[in-house]
């Protein structure tokens, strides 16, 4: 392969065009009715085809087969547009002076009757780039146009275009291409090179490409030498090294875990290679935002979306609202991150928001949990060295040897193995044993839970309480207590281990400093664990 691919595969008719279909219809109406405009403006960013669609303008108005939307490209003028060589052409890009210099000599040659063709078409490119003076030339061609002349002028940059200019063009904007037609084209391309590839890789480098065609056949032809003949996602993405978003995936992976030091690790390396703090929480929210999507409408993620199993993945290690919790944190890091004392600072400070929320969050699914419906705060805890709960004992749950009153004594632990949920499971986690008289369990609920002692929800625990003995038993509740319930031990172990979390990161020397300002804030409400 010789000949660069975007050069090679540049559209050569309207119908090869790619994602500029209002444009072409208007033009190709105009075409077919005769009624084509002397002088359009076709704008739009680079690479989304305004040279590709002037110069098919050029064709379809000099076909020798006669003026249509169909040029036939076969013709002596068809082929010579095509090759650049047609003398009643005359192509400019205003990018560079030399051309530009003598554009008063140019368009006194568009008085001239054209050479070999039916029009004289003058396609200028970058056409804000032009000097006032040269403006001032075009200006008195556009003004009276000769019926054989044309112009179409292309530009990246409207604004910098007289308004007398303007004013005698029709403006057409060509939009940036969707990723969708670009990974078409991009197929199309490769199949008729007969290059293999992966889907994944296309999606990269369409999205790299930021809708532009161009760009993303230029990346194709790099792709292609970068993977020694085929198209495949890792290279793909190690090409793209800029665009990789696996240092942001790592970070997602620690928090998952929990684990501080491999947070703040990960944005060292990242202060390191000078990458984005800006930039990253931006990404890590537009990440959240898609593992949210993951979780809640996965129908949402394309099937070849490149990054697709990972943000499953990802989407079964969070719950759903820590995810919505670590994107409010990303978008607010974000924002204040101007106001840190340094943008390091002020990125670190948002990991540790996230990490301070995230594992400790209760019913979270962070960390793999044996024991159903028992945060996983509680195993790794204090005695993270134990065996599961679950395995220790739940695989034999009446014939326990302990006698009944040492069971309801651990009541915490009690709560964890009977099977009961939702209204009726929280009263259990916020109540405290208090004795067992014969049949009657007494249990205290505090002032502030009293709401829970609905009879549906009393009733459902005195059910499993009796199946889990298999006797029957009543439960006898009142309001008060010690502060010893399973929620409140719980909080207090969620804030232990916040203030370990902390301390573990405060060993770290490199963020002392840092950790110093997060402890004040700690103290902060905005920081404390969510209920
Ligand atoms: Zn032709």
């Amino acid at each position: 392969m010789t000949l660069a691919l975007a050069r090679k595969w540049r559209p050569k008719n309207f119908a090869e065009l790619v994602g500029q279909e209002h444009v072409v219809r208007a033009i190709s109406n105009a075409l077919t009715q005769n009624r084509l405009h002397h002088a359009y403006l076709l704008t739009g960013t680079r690479g989304v085809g305004k040279t590709t669609l002037a110069r098919i303008v050029a064709k379809a108005l000099n076909c020798e087969t006669g003026v249509s939307a169909t040029p036939c490209g076969k013709c002596t003028a068809c082929v010579e547009i095509d090759a650049g060589r047609f003398v009643d052409l005359i192509e400019l890009d205003a990018a560079s002076n030399t051309q530009v210099d003598n554009m008063r000599e140019l368009l006194e040659g568009a008085l001239y009757a054209p050479t070999s063709g039916r029009f004289k078409v003058y396609i200028i490119d970058e056409v804000h780039m032009l000097s006032r003076s040269a403006f001032n030339a075009m200006l008195k061609t556009l003004e009276e146009p000769p019926a054989h002349v044309k112009f179409i002028l292309a530009t990246t940059d409207p604004q910098k275009i007289p308004v007398t200019v303007l004013s005698r063009c029709l403006q057409f904007n060509l939009k940036q291409i969707p990723l969708a037609q670009i990974r078409g084209q991009l197929e199309n391309v490769l199949g008729k090179e007969n290059v293999t590839f992966e889907v994944p890789a296309l999606n990269l480098i369409a999205r790299a490409a930021e809708g532009s065609m161009r760009d993303a056949l230029s990346l194709l032809d790099q792709a292609i030498a970068h993977g020694a003949g085929k198209v495949d996602e890792t290279s793909v993405r190690e090409m793209l090294g800029a665009v990789d978003r696996g240092y942001l995936f790592s970070m997602l992976n620690a928090l998952t875990r929990g684990d501080g030091p491999a947070l703040l690790a990960e944005a060292d390396r990242m202060a390191a290679r000078s990458l984005s703090f800006d930039t990253a929480l931006q990404e890590l929210a537009t990440l959240l935002h898609r593992i949210a999507l993951a979780q809640t409408v996965p129908d949402a993620l394309a099937d070849d979306e490149p990054e697709r199993d990972t943000l499953v993945a990802l989407g079964g290690a969070f719950n759903e609202e820590d995810v919505q919790l670590l994107y409010q944190i990303a978008i607010h890091g974000r924002r204040d991150l101007s106001l840190a004392p340094d943008e390091f600072a002020g990125f670190t400070m948002t990991l540790m928001r996230m990490l301070a929320f995230v594992p400790v969050e209760p019913g979270g699914k962070i960390a793999a949990n044996p024991s159903p419906g028992r945060p996983a705060a509680y195993a790794a805890g204090t005695r993270a060295t134990d065996p599961p709960r679950s395995m220790e004992k739940s695989s034999q749950p009446v014939a326990d040897a302990r006698p009944i009153e040492a069971e309801l004594a651990d009541w915490r632990n009690l709560v964890g193995r009977i099977k009961v949920g939702g209204m009726a499971r929280m009263l259990g986690d916020n109540c405290e044993f208090q004795s067992l008289q014969g049949d009657n369990i007494d249990l205290v609920v505090p002032e502030a839970h009293k709401h829970l002692l609905e009879k549906a929800y009393t009733d459902k625990l005195q059910a499993a309480l009796g199946d889990y003995f298999g006797r029957k038993l009543r439960l006898r509740i009142s309001t008060g207590g010690s502060g010893k319930t399973p929620a409140e031990i719980e909080n207090q172990e969620r804030q232990a281990k916040l203030a370990k979390a902390i301390e573990s990161i405060d060993a770290d020397p490199f963020v002392r400093e840092l950790v110093e300002n997060f402890d004040a804030r700690v103290k902060d409400t905005s920081i404390k664990p969510v209920q």
